[in-house]
């Protein structure tokens, strides 16, 4: 039989990073992907613990798999992710039908765990080994031809938000080498990556010593600027305590660095981010969003936003609503606090539901109303878009403008990879539809 992996991922950009990267090691044991679950003999799930019942979530999803091959051999099953690192023996405990639980530290012994599991000797490894983990980074062929890539250049944070659960599945903050990066952002352009988005829990806090030079996010930015076939560079997620002067000053001297910012700041309330244990504070978030509009006027913020996080009162709330009132975000997420067993938080008084609902209906009303507001501002405009592919079952092309949003309108194949000129007629509050003009010669803006 051949060997034939599927692989379901959920949560953000570094899960589907580290799925491909599952993938990519995978392969060297003789699996192949499949997009059909039923055909496949080893099913991996990779998961997040960022959003509510990501636990719940899970074995859900695992009694879906079961039903599927109800009257079939069972495929090797294996759980990834921050919920495995969070959970381990315990899942295997509560569900059987789970044959491997692998936390993120430790993809790079997956091969081992399969080939062990086969002859049933080692089921879960949620050990933090970080360092061997980015070593192996560079053995792995990447054959990606993504358009739109991601690389990983961190791990981990030390932080230490009272509601968040990564510095626990994801460990202390740990920067890859600088030569490592280089060479796999390398192999990206070779193989037509246009856009690289440089992925850390926490990005901006990247740092890498070697021979008494330290280099930081900027020298990644100021190096990956040089390649001539690289049209965009982005960064995902950042720190408000982490933007430094050095990464300011990309938004001046870099003409790829994306003029869109995702820094979250998650209250508009300075005793709420106190309770949060954020370490930054709402003025010095001011201060970033003023300098960074100072050097371009076109740089977009996008944030997230914990409502009603224990201790919120309406006067806190308010702070945030003005907040958000007064800077304009774009792209922004927004949810009502859900403890997470084994943080700070876990244990606090929640508010009241109702109160918390109305409180985020009143914040993502503003928010969609600006985004909402500023896509109807493209109407008629001519815009760049990096076209990323073709829509499935359909004539047209996908791609994204600057701001991240998506971007859909009739075209070519043969355009994938460019920077087009799109006339935007259509929009509603997530994506811009247009009519391609013409290539744009220029660098993108
Ligand atoms: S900085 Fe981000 S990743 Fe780190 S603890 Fe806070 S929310 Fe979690």
């Amino acid at each position: 039989m051949k060997n034939k992996i599927f692989i379901k991922t959920f949560g953000c950009q570094m899960n589907k990073y580290d799925s491909n990267r599952i993938y990519h090691s995978i392969k060297k044991i003789g699996f192949k992907k499949t997009e059909d679950l039923e055909s496949a003999n080893c099913y991996i799930l990779n998961t997040c613990h960022i959003r509510d019942k990501a636990k719940e979530k899970v074995y859900h999803e695992i009694g879906r798999i079961k039903k599927v091959y109800k009257n079939k051999t069972k495929p090797i099953v294996v759980v990834a992710g921050c919920v495995a690192q969070a959970e381990n023996q315990e899942m295997l405990k509560r569900e059987p039908y789970i044959d491997i639980v692998i936390g993120p530290q430790s993809y790079h012994k997956i091969n081992d765990l399969i080939e062990n599991f086969v002859s049933k000797k080692q089921k879960e490894e949620t050990e933090f080994d970080t360092i061997s983990k980015f070593d192996y980074f560079d053995k792995i062929e990447n054959d990606s031809n993504k358009i739109s890539s991601l690389l990983t250049i961190q791990e981990g944070c030390d932080k230490f938000c009272h509601f968040c659960v990564v510095p626990f599945t994801r460990g202390p903050e740990c920067s890859r080498t600088f030569h490592q990066i280089i060479i796999e952002a390398e192999n990206l352009i070779k193989n037509g990556a246009k856009e690289i988005t440089l992925l850390g829990q926490n990005v901006n806090a990247y740092s890498y010593k070697e021979n008494s030079k330290e280099y930081r996010l900027s020298d990644l930015i100021n190096h990956l600027e040089k390649y001539s076939e690289l049209e965009r560079i982005r960064y995902t997620t950042s720190h408000p305590r982490d933007m430094n002067e050095d990464l300011i000053d990309c938004y001046s001297s870099s003409k790829k660095l994306m003029p869109f910012v995702h820094l979250p700041i998650q209250s508009g309330s300075n005793k709420i981010l106190q309770l949060m244990n954020r370490k930054h504070t709402v003025e010095t978030y001011i201060e970033i969003y003023k300098r960074l509009k100072k050097i371009n006027p076109e740089i977009e913020f996008s944030s997230d936003f914990i409502i009603s996080y224990p201790g919120e009162t309406d006067d806190d709330f308010n702070d945030t609503l003005n907040l958000v009132k007064k800077i304009r975000f774009i792209n922004s997420f927004s949810y009502i606090f859900s403890p997470r067993p084994g943080t700070n938080a876990a244990k606090l008084e929640l508010i009241d539901k109702e109160i918390s609902k109305e409180r985020l209906l009143q914040i993502q009303e503003h928010l969609f109303n600006h985004q909402l507001k500023m896509n109807k501002s493209l109407i008629n405009n001519s815009i760049d878009v990096l076209v990323e592919n073709k829509i499935d079952g359909q004539s047209k092309l996908f791609g994204r403008n600057k701001y991240m949003n998506s971007v859909i309108f009739e075209g070519d194949v043969k355009n994938i990879g460019k920077i087009l000129k799109v006339k935007i007629d259509k929009v509603n509050q997530n994506s811009l539809f247009g009519k391609f003009e013409k290539k744009d010669n220029k660098r993108a803006a």
